[in-house]
């Protein structure tokens, strides 16, 4: 007899309630294809039911905790996902179809985000200026009231912990879309937040199609910023949509990062980086090291060797544990397979492909990982954000023209360098356009602590470190003259 489907509902105001209208959207696994649970497919009514309940939430009990207790209530946040990290691990695994050793990671890494922001929810303070005579003149840092949150599919966990914990941290009330491929685990950390004493309405999250509710959320009147994290062109909707009430949005859109390998870089320690930059997450990840920049002189032999560990991955279940899952969805996957009839179409070379495993549901959404040479700075392929594990590789002459190769798309997420030569670190530091780089390592974002973002089609405003609760808050100049 087949399992009864789970049902994953809303959370707002610390209770589980349906979709106003009872609709339900199928939850499906994509490492067989098959349906195993509902998600509420939400509208605008249940988008404005959750608003309001987190601006109550803003204008009261939560509105008046102090910064030292929001930092306690974060704290005993990151203690329960650490009590409960196995079971958020296994619900990422199956929900997105990641290996389990990356399930693990990002719960490691969502209990982490909370650590870190309730350790910095009473160390954001403003200043003293010195004004004319007779005044005193200081700054605060203000929540900025109620924040939405529009999360994808790739890593829930970590872009929830990511934006929620330093929106909570700095005193919002806030309001979250996670994407409809993927979003229980979410749904689970908000009652977790329940358990730890967040006040009724201080964290709600509403599922449902991006058009229907993230639209509705980016609109919203009520709703006073926007994280959105995502593709170029929908953030470009939903800054649109959010512009109508003079929101402010932080857009954190993807990228087409470069790694750069000079002849002089320790190749020992660039080439286990350079494969997992991209089949991390099966490349779903807005900063995977999608392009590599190979050095003329050792091009040949370093693309013989990516080649050898190309050949050698293995796509299979989220439960084996392999190199790599399935990607997300069909969609995605369909996306993926367009790109890579483009690279036939152009005659692009495929130097190497991995396998998927006999193991593996024909019903699951499997790519093996293609690693593709000599790529023209013109091609598709070059420029755009496939989000699926292809690497394209290009030569390079010397150091003016790989800056310029890297610099040469729309995007500027993060760049890796790898040479030995330190002043040419320095320089490539300065001249990348990005919003991270990583000499001689890559960190596909890196911790919790560093500030992240991009630049152009990458978006802008910085999450992560210390700089994000600058983006969560507003700034109030408060001038007392007394003479
Ligand atoms: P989207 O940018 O469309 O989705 C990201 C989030 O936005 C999801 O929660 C989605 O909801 C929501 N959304 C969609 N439309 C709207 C809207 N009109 N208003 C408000 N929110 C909306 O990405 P896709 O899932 O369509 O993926 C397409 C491509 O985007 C990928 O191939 C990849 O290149 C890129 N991408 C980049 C990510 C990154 O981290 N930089 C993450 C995800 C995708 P829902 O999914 O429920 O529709």
């Amino acid at each position: 007899m087949p399992s009864t489907p789970e049902q994953h509902l809303n959370f707002i105001a610390n209770r589980s309630c349906a979709a106003d209208g009872g609709e339900t959207l199928p939850v499906i696994d994509p490492s067989d294809g098959e349906v195993f649970g509902s998600i509420a497919r939400s509208r605008a009514s249940d988008i404005d039911r959750a608003v309001r309940a987190a601006r109550s939430a803003f204008d009261g009990d939560w509105g008046r905790v102090s910064a030292a207790d929001r930092s306690r209530l974060l704290m005993r946040l990151a203690g329960l996902i650490d009590a409960n990290r196995e079971e958020l691990a296994q619900l990422e695994s199956r929900d997105t179809g990641k290996p389990i050793t990356q399930g693990r990671a990002d719960a490691a890494a969502l209990s982490r985000y909370f650590e870190y922001y309730a350790g910095a929810a009473d160390k954001l303070h403003g200043q003293t200026i010195p004004y004319q005579a007779g005044y005193t003149v200081f700054t605060v840092r203000q929540a900025h009231g109620v924040t939405g949150h529009i999360i994808p599919w790739n890593y829930p966990l970590q872009i929830f912990g990511r934006s929620v914990a330093a929106a909570l941290a700095t005193g919002n009330a806030c309001v979250v879309k996670p994407a409809e491929d993927a979003c229980l685990s979410v749904i689970r950390v908000a009652r977790l937040a329940a358990e730890a004493g967040l006040p009724e309405g201080a964290l709600n999250v509403v599922t449902g199609l991006g058009a229907e509710a993230g639209q509705a959320l980016a609109e919203h009147p009520g709703v006073d910023h926007v994280s959105f994290t995502g593709s170029a062109d929908t953030g470009r909707r939903v800054a649109q949509a959010a512009a109508q009430h003079h929101c402010p949005v932080t857009l954190e859109l993807g990228g087409k990062s470069p790694q750069i390998v000079f002849e002089d870089a320790d190749l020992q320690a660039a080439l286990p980086v350079l494969v997992n930059a991209i089949i991390q997450n099966a490349g779903q990840t807005c900063s995977a090291g999608s392009r590599v920049l190979i050095q003329r002189g050792i091009h040949d032999s370093v693309m013989q060797s990516l080649a050898e560990r190309f050949a050698a991955l293995r796509a299979g279940p989220a439960q084996a544990d392999l190199d790599l899952g399935p990607l997300v969805s069909r969609r995605q996957l369909q996306r993926v397979w367009d790109y890579l009839s483009d690279a036939h179409t152009s005659e692009l070379t495929f130097a190497a492909q991995g396998s998927v495993v006999d193991s593996a549901p024909a019903g699951g959404f499997y790519q093996a990982p293609v690693l593709l040479e000599r790529v023209p700075c013109g091609n598709r392929l070059f420029q755009e954000e496939i989000f699926g594990p292809v690497l394209v590789a290009t030569p390079f002459e010397d150091e003016a023209e790989a800056i310029a190769l890297a610099n040469a798309t729309r995007y500027g997420l993060v760049a890796g360098v790898w040479t030995r030569d330190g002043a040419r670190q320095f320089r490539l530091a300065h001249a990348i356009r990005a919003g991270q780089v990583f000499i001689n390592n890559y960190g596909a974002g890196g911790g919790v602590e560093l500030p992240f973002g991009g630049v152009g089609a990458s978006g802008h405003g910085r999450e992560k470190g210390f700089e994000a609760l600058y983006g969560f808050t507003s700034l109030k100049t408060v001038a007392i003259r007394h003479g």
